[in-house]
């Protein structure tokens, strides 16, 4: 199973993807959760990253086309993934489809994440992520059992620096002038799913749970 989930900040990609890769034992990669760990850990790609990233703008296609094609060599993501946050721009995709059909691999469904834009900036702005093991929070909608706390490893919980409001507003602008264009893009090759991600979350979910089941 080959998935991709689109959609714009907020949409719950990342909420949603961590459940259906435990469900379906498929591999959740998050282009954005490897440049927090490459962050995290110092290394000469997380500090390139991080100024692209805090200020809410997209990493260089170049850099983040070459972490996904590493990555999908990886044996896990032999029988299938789910890719969250890339691609991200038309270049990205195009070369996408290029390092599949090299490996002789195709998608099988771009899921998009249809959300209203008050939904994604609520969503945002209360997000709180674990320090240690990456899960993700919110202090309404899904809170910890103790508050800062993450339930799952114990690790601190912290806003991420691009859940500013000025870096969701720079977000919302690259999404926008560089992501939408792939619901289209997608679309005409008739391979898009939408699925509304403006209703509470355990409804979307069970969308995207049939969904898996139907392709898997
Ligand atoms: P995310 O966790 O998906 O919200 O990603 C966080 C940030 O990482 C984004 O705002 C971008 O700065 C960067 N990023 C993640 N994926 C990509 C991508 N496919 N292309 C460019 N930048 C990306």
């Amino acid at each position: 199973m080959n998935v991709v989930l689109l959609g714009p900040p907020g949409a719950g990609k990342g909420t949603h993807a961590a459940v259906l890769a435990r469900e379906f034992q498929i591999p959740h990669i998050s282009t954005g959760d490897i440049f927090r760990e490459e962050m995290k850990a110092g290394t000469k790609l997380g500090k390139l990253a991080q100024s692209y990233i805090d200020d809410g703008h997209l990493v260089p296609d170049e850099v983040v086309v070459k972490i996904v094609a590493e990555r999908l060599k990886r044996p896990d993501a032999r029988k299938g993934f789910i890719l969250d946050g890339f691609p991200r721009t038309i270049p990205q995709a195009v070369q996408f489809a290029e390092i599949l059909a090299a490996a002789g691999r195709k998608l099988d469904a771009v899921i998009y994440l249809e959300t209203p834009p008050e939904a994604s900036i609520q969503r945002l702005s209360g997000r709180r992520v674990c320090r240690k093991c990456g899960a993700n929070f919110h202090v309404e909608n899904i809170p910890p059992r103790k508050e800062g706390v993450c339930d799952r490893c114990g690790g601190e919980l912290y806003q991420r620096e691009d859940d500013r409001p000025e870096a969701i507003r720079e977000r919302f602008k690259e999404y926008q002038a560089k992501t939408e264009g792939l619901v289209a893009f997608y679309r005409d090759q008739g391979m898009l799913t939408t699925v509304d991600a403006g209703v509470p979350r355990e409804r979307t979910l069970a969308e995207l749970q049939s969904l898996f089941r139907r392709l898997g």
